[in-house]
C-alpha cells in the first residue's frame, strides 16, 4: 500500500542536534524544532534546544533518567508511530547527526515498515564538532588524508568485531563511546603495532562551556585522563597534537585553569 493511503499519517523528522551549543543545530532543524507538535529528544541534545519550540509542542524525554529504566528502543519506535498515527508532526531530536551511533537507521526501517513518512535532517556529529572544538583537523596535507570514526562501546566484549589490523593504519582515529574502554582501545593499537608515541586527545563536553582536552600519547594517556566524565571523544593519530598549537575555544572556567605539561585545558586566558 502506498504512503498517500496513509495520509492521514503525521511525519516524523529525524533532526540531529549537534554537538551541543544550540547555534550548531541547522537552520533546516530549528524550523523544523519550531513547527513541530511533539519533539522526542536525547539525552545528549541540549535540552536548551527546546526553547526553539512552539509553546504548544509536547515534550518527551527519552534519554537515560536516573534511577529509572531508561527508555527502550522498542519503547521509542511505538512513541513515535503513536504520535504519528495520531496525525502529528513529531520531530526526533537525537545529539550530534540521526545516523552516526545513533539508531537514526533503526527508526527509519520501523517507520518504513508503517510506511511513515519520515525526512532525515543530518546534523554536526561529535565525531568532527569534538576534534574541531579541541583545535585539532582530522585531515592536514601531508599528514592525514583520511580519517575513521569507529564506536569502542563494544570493544571490551566482542574482541573480534573490531578490525585491529584496519584501524591501525588509520590516519586520524576517532572514538565515539570510547573513554570507558580507554585502557583496552590503547593497548590494543600497540600490540597490533600503532607507535605508542602516536598523539591522542580527549575531548569532553565539546562546544560546551564546560569542554575539557586532555593530551597525551597512546603509551601515557590512561595515566593522565583519569576522571574523563561523559560525553567525551578520543581522537588518536599524529593531528591530536595540533591542538597544543591550534585550540581556540574560550571556556566559561579558562580563568581558573591551570596548564600542565601532562593534562591541558585547551582554553586561553583572555
Ligand atoms: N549521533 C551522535 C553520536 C552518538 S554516540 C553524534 O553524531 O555525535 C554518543 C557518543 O558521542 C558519546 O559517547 C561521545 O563519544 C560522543 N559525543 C556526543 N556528544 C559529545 C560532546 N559534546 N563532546 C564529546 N563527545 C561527544
Amino acid at each position: 500500500m502506498s504512503v498517500e493511503a496513509y495520509h492521514n499519517y503525521g511525519k516524523v523528522y529525524l533532526v540531529g542536534a549537534g554537538p551541543g551549543d544550540p547555534e550548531l543545530i541547522t537552520v533546516k532543524g530549528a524550523r523544523i524544532l519550531s513547527e513541530a507538535d511533539t519533539i522526542v529528544y536525547d539525552r545528549l541534545a541540549n535540552p536548551e534546544l527546546l526553547s526553539m519550540t512552539s509553546e504548544k509542542s509536547e515534550h518527551i524525554y527519552v534519554g537515560k533518567r536516573p534511577d529509572k529504566p531508561s527508555v527502550s528502543q522498542e519503547q521509542i519506535n511505538h512513541i513515535l508511530v503513536t504520535k504519528a498515527g495520531e496525525g502529528k508532526t513529531i520531530a526526533r531530536l537525537k545529539g550530534g547527526d540521526p545516523f552516526v551511533f545513533g539508531r537514526g537507521g533503526e527508526e527509519c526501517e520501523v517507520l518504513r515498515s508503517k510506511e511513515i513518512p519520515y525526512e532525515v535532517v543530518p546534523g554536526i556529529s561529535s565525531s568532527l564538532a569534538a576534534p574541531a572544538y579541541a583545535g585539532i583537523p582530522v585531515t592536514h596535507r601531508k599528514v592525514a588524508r583520511s580519517f575513521t570514526v569507529v564506536t569502542g562501546h563494544t570493544i571490551k566484549n566482542t574482541e573480534t568485531f573490531t578490525n585491529w589490523e584496519h584501524l591501525v593504519h588509520s590516519d586520524t582515529l576517532v572514538v565515539l563511546m570510547g573513554t570507558r574502554s580507554l585502557p583496552q582501545i590503547t593497548e590494543k593499537l600497540i600490540k597490533h603495532g600503532k607507535d605508542p608515541q602516536t598523539p591522542v586527545g580527549i575531548v569532553e563536553k565539546a562546544s560546551y562551556s564546560s569542554q575539557r582536552t586532555t593530551l597525551g600519547t597512546l603509551g601515557t594517556i590512561v595515566d593522565e585522563a583519569t576522571d574523563i566524565s561523559s560525553p567525551g571523544t578520543i581522537v588518536i593519530g599524529e593531528l591530536a597534537a595540533k591542538s597544543h598549537e591550534l585550540a581556540w575555544f574560550q571556556t566559561e572556567d579558562a580563568k581558573e585553569t591551570t596548564v600542565s605539561n601532562s593534562r591541558l585545558r585547551t582554553q586561553f586566558v583572555g
